[in-house]
């Protein structure tokens, strides 16, 4: 597609460069259980942002977001709207998946978060797209309910903020697709609309959150959290509430375990082939060429 956007070619050194600052983490425990970091992939220059929750089976054996099923339908998706996944950055909340899939912890969360924020920081996408609740909650600071935010809009800085329910709750459910497909639409909408989105919808503009991105991307890699910022829903509160009340949450978790099941790619094949880059040849290049391989960056 065209570039309608402004192509700072220092994105991509800076992404790059954050990447080697955190590969290694070993801020939460996850470390101890993951095959790869998951730090997303895509087009440093990208007008477009998405983020998800975690990493899981497929992802985890890859070191790559959204490889499974729902990232077919993720892909299907963007296509649907003229993008290719070379167009659009993804990443997760988590960047080491939990075992079993479980949902992610609050302490996970919290320790993980910034390397999200500078990720976005340096990207400086137009559009910020959450997939599902923790992410949505996460960029948007509030613990309200996915359902009541998906598909407003709101603005943080000079970054719009599409919520939208996670892929993996549409991949069985046919009325979740039709809700999924005009999101997408949406999307395509306000990227078209950039400078007047008010065309599109309505705009909630949250103030104050662009200082506390960056605040915390400039501590990201000493995973430092703050708390007490405004919420969105008007409360004041620190952390992120992991297992507040959302209707989808157990139905998406169930959805992902049968993405797994249907993974494109078996443990063993990849522990055989693409292993992750052995302790021994864990020198930049090699980890170079393993994520050239991977369409990392
Ligand atoms: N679900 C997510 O939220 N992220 C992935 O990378 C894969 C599935």
């Amino acid at each position: 597609m065209t570039a309608l956007y402004k192509t700072d070619s220092t994105k991509r050194d800076r992404l790059k460069e954050f990447y080697y600052q955190i590969k290694d983490c070993r801020l939460c425990e996850l470390y101890k259980t993951r095959i790869n970091f998951v730090f997303g992939s895509g087009n440093s220059n990208a007008p477009i942002v998405f983020a998800g929750e975690a990493p899981g089976r497929n992802e985890d054996l890859q070191g790559k977001p959204f490889v499974g099923q729902a990232g077919k339908l993720l892909d299907e998706l963007l296509l649907f709207i003229g993008f290719n996944r070379n167009d659009v950055f993804i990443a997760n909340v988590l960047k080491c998946r939990p075992p079993e899939n479980r949902d992610p912890s609050t302490i996970e969360i919290n320790k993980c978060k910034n390397y999200l924020f500078k990720q976005i920081e340096i990207i400086s996408p137009m559009i910020i797209c959450t997939l599902g609740r923790y992410s949505t909650q996460l960029i948007l600071n509030t613990s309200a309910n996915i359902s009541k935010l998906r598909g407003k809009i709101f603005k943080i800085g000079k970054s719009i903020v599409l919520p939208i329910n996670h892929p993996a709750a549409a991949l069985y459910t046919p009325s979740k697709l039709q809700v999924l497909r005009e999101d997408f639409k949406k999307i395509r909408d306000i990227f078209d609309n950039y400078e007047h989105p008010e065309n599109v919808g309505e705009i909630t503009e949250v103030y104050g959150l662009e200082r506390i991105y960056k605040a915390r991307a400039d501590s990201a890699v000493a995973g430092e959290a703050e708390a007490g910022e405004t919420l969105v829903d008007g409360t004041v509160a620190g952390e992120v509430r992991a297992g507040s009340t959302n209707t989808s949450g157990a139905e998406v978790d169930e959805l992902k375990a049968r993405d797994d099941s249907a993974g494109v790619v078996k443990e063993d094949e990849v522990r055989t082939g693409e292993e992750k880059v052995p302790e021994s040849d864990n020198s930049r290049q090699a980890v170079e060429d393993k994520n050239q391989q991977l369409g990392l960056f």
